[in-house]
């Protein structure tokens, strides 16, 4: 807390010094501070280049734990619109919207969504004694995306009136896909033969499994850090997997999947990929892939999960 309050002040002394016209914001359009990649995405398919979106975290980072340079704070502190998840991971967003002096447009994507709290399931592992935090993950079922996409249509348009109806026909389209997909989903389940998923791994998928009616068993907590997973919780899973005949088990991005492999070699069943879309790639960053890219994919996973 004390360094955030350091650096705000050297961010906003920096920022007068740049105001003082030792340098101007080269690019004219409104600065759009996206922390993580959801965001970003969303922006993008609502704005165009009509805005300039910036996504803090770099791609292929690990999101959970940033900590912004003085530099991104000066950028934060000079932004038009500051959009982040809210929550645990963004405590340092609290913290800097408090200190600041100056108004600083911002939207946390939690505030969007109808929220639920992270969830201690039997066998994960973990301090009971946590108090349950709200579970950010908020992006990752297809209806609360279209939720998040409306608000931050909403957002934009004020930050942009004259580009209102261009940027309010984007995101019905984009709504719209997200509808079709959303739709996809829940004819998956429909036809679904197994109604629980194994995740080997961090759960970040509260809001899907919600959607979906899926129940589940996970290694660890939503945001937690990959931890070395205790030989009990690994053998409750390796259970689960055999007394449900499961034929595999989820992996998230960036895993080093060193949990999968052990029950894969345990069971014999197989290892998926499910994407949280927390952040993507250098690679996929720079291709445009997008979050319903990233949704579609995950939809066949669940397929093979409970077809
Ligand atoms: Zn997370």
């Amino acid at each position: 807390m004390k360094r955030i309050i350091t650096l705000v002040l050297c961010a906003a002394l920096l920022l007068s010094a740049l105001a003082c016209g030792v340098s101007e914001r080269e690019d004219e359009r409104p600065l759009v501070v996206c922390t993580i990649f959801p965001q970003y995405d969303f922006v993008r398919q609502i704005a165009g280049d009509r805005v300039n979106a910036v996504m803090l975290c770099k791609p292929g980072s690990e999101v959970h734990g940033f900590d912004p340079s003085l530099q991104e704070m000066a950028m934060i502190l000079n932004s038009d619109l500051l959009i982040y998840v809210g929550g645990e991971t963004d405590e340092w967003v609290a913290d800097l919207l408090e200190t600041n002096g100056r108004h600083l447009s911002a939207v946390a994507l939690i505030d969007l969504v109808d929220t639920v709290d992270e969830e201690r399931k039997e066998g994960m592992q973990g301090k009971a004694e946590d108090e349950p935090e709200a579970d950010e993950h908020v992006w990752t079922s297809p209806e609360n995306a279209i939720r998040i996409v409306n608000g931050l249509c909403d957002a934009l348009c004020e930050l942009l009136p004259q580009e209102a109806d261009a940027m309010r026909a984007n995101a019905a389209a984009y709504v719209s896909k997200l509808a079709a997909l959303d739709e996809d989903y829940r004819a998956v389940m429909r036809s679904a033969k197994r109604h629980t998923v194994v995740f080997a791994e961090r759960f970040p998928f509260r809001y899907l499994c919600d959607e979906l009616g899926l129940d589940y068993y996970a290694a660890l907590p939503g945001c937690s850090s990959n931890e070395e997973v205790a030989l009990s919780t690994m053998s409750f899973l390796i259970d689960r997997v055999r007394e449900l005949k499961l034929p595999g088990v989820f992996v998230i991005e960036f895993s080093d999947g060193r949990i999968a492999l052990s029950i894969a070699e345990a069971t014999g069943c197989e290892v998926w990929l499910l994407h949280s879309c927390h952040n993507v790639s250098k690679e996929d960053f720079n291709a445009g892939v997008t979050v319903l890219d990233l949704m579609r994919q995950n939809l066949e996973s669940i397929k093979k999960a409970v077809e």
